[in-house]
């Protein structure tokens, strides 16, 4: 989906995660690989029909393999924070060898940064912001000059989040962040195209949840119980209760 002139979003068939690509005189760069090597290849074949700048550059969001296993259909340089790359070298060869059967190796990122990463081009700046939050060393993509982020799993629309790996200050703190800035497109790493208002609902919704969370947890302590009362509350959906289960103790403790 055109987005804007230079800027795409491409879901999977079953639109499950989102990819980004933005085309410059330089060539094409992309944003998340989606799920698995076929998927990259997918979005390859998608962007080629697109556009005829060839792509440049890889950059991985964060390191959760729906948003990485593609890589190995592209050969450009592929950037993320040095975080991203650590935990992708550390937790995701065993599950790449039950995705793909070793056929080909992950890709990693080549290129690594902390804190903050701008490419310069002729007509707009790409700004990699690393903000932590949905898993450590995530970033966010930020084109002021189209007032466009792609925000990454900080944002679900319409979905229940995935929080397996989250500091629920840390995501909270990052959506402020995103709120100072000049957005009028938000293109979530999950769900449909938006505006601010999703930045502002996500925030919301986190604290309403984690501060839910920190009250039961004080009052009851029991995990199975604390659980079944969110599950009531916030309509969660089953495939999401086990992640939210072993996170409920660490989410408590956490010093908002
Ligand atoms: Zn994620």
């Amino acid at each position: 989906m055109k987005v804007l002139e230079d800027i795409y979003t491409v879901s999977d068939a079953e639109e499950t995660v989102n990819s980004v690509f933005i085309t410059s005189e330089k060539g094409t760069i992309v944003i998340d690989t989606m799920r698995a090597p076929a998927d990259g290849e997918l979005l390859q074949a998608h962007i080629s029909s697109q556009t005829a700048k060839p792509v440049y550059l890889t950059i991985n969001s964060h390191h959760h393999p729906d948003h990485t296993f593609g890589n190995s259909a592209f050969s450009a340089p592929i950037v993320s924070t040095e975080t991203t790359r650590d935990l992708m070298e550390e937790r995701l060869p065993a599950i790449w060898s039950k995705v793909t059967g070793d056929t080909q190796k992950l890709p990693l990122p080549n290129i690594t940064f902390r804190g903050e990463l701008k490419i310069h081009l002729r007509d707009k700046t790409i700004r990699m912001i690393e903000v932590g939050g949905h898993a450590p060393g995530t970033c966010v993509i930020y084109i002021p000059e189209r007032k466009a982020i792609f925000t990454s799993d900080l944002v679900f629309v319409g979905r229940f989040p995935f929080m397996g790996d989250a500091n629920l200050t840390e995501w909270i703190e990052a959506l402020r962040l995103l709120e100072s800035l000049d957005i009028e497109h938000v293109l979530p790493g999950h769900g449909k195209p938006s505006g601010p208002d999703a930045i502002v609902s996500q925030r919301e919704w986190l604290e309403r949840f984690s501060g839910r969370i920190r009250e039961l947890m004080q009052d009851d302590g029991d995990t199975d119980s604390v659980l079944d009362r969110l599950v009531h509350e916030f309509d969660i959906p089953d495939f999401r209760h086990a992640m939210l289960r072993d996170m409920l103790p660490i989410f408590a403790s956490e010093n908002i």
